[in-house]
C-alpha cells in the first residue's frame, strides 16, 4: 500500500486524533477547536494501522481510510482500551467495517462471563439498540482477549505492545507501543491517585510522549472521586515522576468549552514550571498529528 504518493510515511510514526472528547458527544460552536467527537486516535508506526477506541470519531477516520486506500483492502487493528460507550458507539458508523475483503483485529479487555465481541454484537442487535445488526458486517472482525493470563504483553506486525490495568471502573487499559521513536503511552480513562499508582508510574516510566486522562480540574475531582478519571495537577505529577517527554491531556470533559481547556492547558503548564520540570504539555484536539 505505501508508495510515494502516499500521504502517510509509514516508515515514520504518525498519530492522528479523531476524538478526545470523554463520556459524550459534544457538538456546537464552544467545542468546535478541541473538538467534540468521542475517543479515537489513529497510530501508524512499523507499517501498521493501529486503532485505539472507536467513539464517535471513527466514522471520520473510517472515511479517510476508505479515502486512502482507493477501493484496495485494508487490515487494521482496532485496540479497545474498554467498553464503555464513549470507546466504542462509534464502530456501527465505521464505513470500512461494512465492506467485503477488509480485516479487522479487535483486541482488548478480557470480560465475563461472555466475552468482548458480545459487547461489540450487542451493540449492534439490529432492533433495541442499533437498526443494523453485528452479522452483517462484509469485513472479518476477530477478537482477541488480553488478561493476566495470556500476558500483556503481545505484538501488532512488528509493532511491541505492551497493555496496563487502569483505575477505573469496570476494568480499562493502557497501551504503551515501542517505536524507533521512543515509548508512547495512551492512558485513558485512568483515575488518578489510585492504590495503583506505582504500577501505572512504571508503566509510564521514559516515555517520550503520553497522552493521558485529564478530564477534571483540581476542584472538580474532589466531587468525582471513585468515577474513574484523572485531574489535570495529578496528571502532570505524574508525568513528571514518570519522566515523560510530552504530555497530552486528554479525554475532556464534556462540560468543558475550548476556553476552560485552554485554561486547564495554562494551569498545567504553571504546575510543570514551578516544580522546575522540563515536560512539554499540549491540549489534544481533534484533527491534531503528531510525526515522531
Ligand atoms: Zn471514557
Ligand atoms: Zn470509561
Amino acid at each position: 500500500m505505501s508508495n510515494d504518493s502516499s500521504p502517510v510515511d509509514l516508515q515514520g510514526t504518525l498519530i492522528r486524533f479523531w476524538g478526545v472528547r470523554g463520556s459524550i458527544p459534544t457538538p456546537g460552536p464552544s467545542t468546535v477547536r478541541y473538538g467534540g467527537n468521542t475517543t479515537c486516535v489513529e497510530f501508524r508506526t512499523g507499517g501498521e494501522i493501529i486503532v485505539i477506541d472507536a467513539g464517535s470519531g471513527i466514522r471520520s477516520l473510517g472515511g479517510a481510510l476508505l479515502k486512502e486506500s482507493a477501493g484496495n483492502p485494508i487490515a487494521l487493528t482496532l485496540l479497545n482500551t474498554h467498553t464503555h460507550w464513549d470507546h466504542i458507539q462509534g464502530f456501527p458508523f465505521f464505513a470500512p467495517a461494512f465492506i467485503k475483503g477488509n480485516r479487522i483485529r479487535v483486541i482488548g479487555r478480557k470480560l465475563q462471563p461472555d466475552g468482548l465481541k458480545s459487547v461489540f454484537e450487542k451493540q449492534m442487535d439490529g432492533t433495541r439498540c442499533f437498526p443494523v445488526p453485528f452479522a452483517v458486517l462484509g469485513a472479518g472482525v476477530d477478537f482477541q482477549q488480553v488478561d493476566d493470563e495470556s500476558g500483556y504483553h503481545f505484538q501488532i506486525g512488528p509493532v511491541k505492545v505492551e497493555a496496563c490495568p487502569t483505575n477505573h471502573p469496570g476494568g480499562c487499559l493502557a497501551y504503551a507501543f515501542e517505536t524507533d521513536h521512543g515509548r508512547v503511552v495512551f492512558l485513558s480513562d485512568h483515575e488518578t491517585g489510585g492504590a495503583d499508582e506505582a504500577r501505572i508510574l512504571q508503566f509510564i516510566k521514559g516515555a517520550r510522549l503520553l497522552i493521558a486522562d485529564a478530564q477534571y480540574d483540581a476542584l472538580e475531582i474532589t466531587s468525582r472521586r471513585g468515577w474513574g478519571h484523572g485531574s489535570v495537577d495529578e496528571v502532570v505529577d505524574l508525568a513528571i515522576r514518570g519522566g515523560v517527554g510530552e504530555l497530552y491531556l486528554f479525554h475532556h470533559d464534556p462540560t468543558h468549552d475550548d476556553e476552560r481547556i485552554d485554561s486547564m492547558l495554562v494551569q498545567a503548564r504553571e504546575i510543570a514550571a514551578s516544580l522546575g520540570s522540563p515536560l512539554v504539555i499540549h491540549g489534544a484536539s481533534e484533527g491534531g498529528e503528531i510525526r515522531l
